[in-house]
């Protein structure tokens, strides 16, 4: 645990999110600033910085699991989905604790549109 990690917070309950799913290890919420109809990002409770930081595969497997997961059962396993973890600074990552986006809803281009950055 990070005391100024944003999504400790939320995983502590001390800051707000809307939530989508959660269990034991993970946690599901929509992104504050959504870029697609469905728009939500899956961590793991406890603070892992990034992909590159992660030292447990069958985790980063859940997480991924639980992100397909919330497209399928939002509608989008016929019309597609996108899961993404943006890792490190030019991999366009702001929020320092490991997240997948779960993006669907809209065409999201190729290859890496949403954020246009
Ligand atoms: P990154 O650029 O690190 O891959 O994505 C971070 C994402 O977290 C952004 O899409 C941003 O909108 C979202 N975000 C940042 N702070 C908060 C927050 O406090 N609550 C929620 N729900 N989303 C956040
Ligand atoms: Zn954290």
């Amino acid at each position: 645990m990070t005391d100024n990690c944003v999504f400790c917070k939320i995983a502590r309950g001390e800051a707000p999110a809307t939530m989508v799913a959660e269990d034991e290890q993970t946690m599901a919420f929509k992104d504050l600033q959504p870029k697609a109809p469905l728009h939500v990002l899956v961590i793991p409770r406890r603070h892992i910085a990034s992909l590159a930081d992660a030292d447990d595969p069958a985790l980063i497997g859940h997480l991924v699991e639980v992100a397909t997961k919330i497209a399928k059962d939002a509608g989008y396993a016929a019309r597609g989905f996108r899961v993404v973890s943006n890792t490190g600074r030019e991999g366009g990552q702001a929020v320092e604790h490991l997240h997948f986006h779960v993006l669907a809803g809209r065409p999201l281009g190729a290859p890496w549109s949403p954020w246009d950055r």
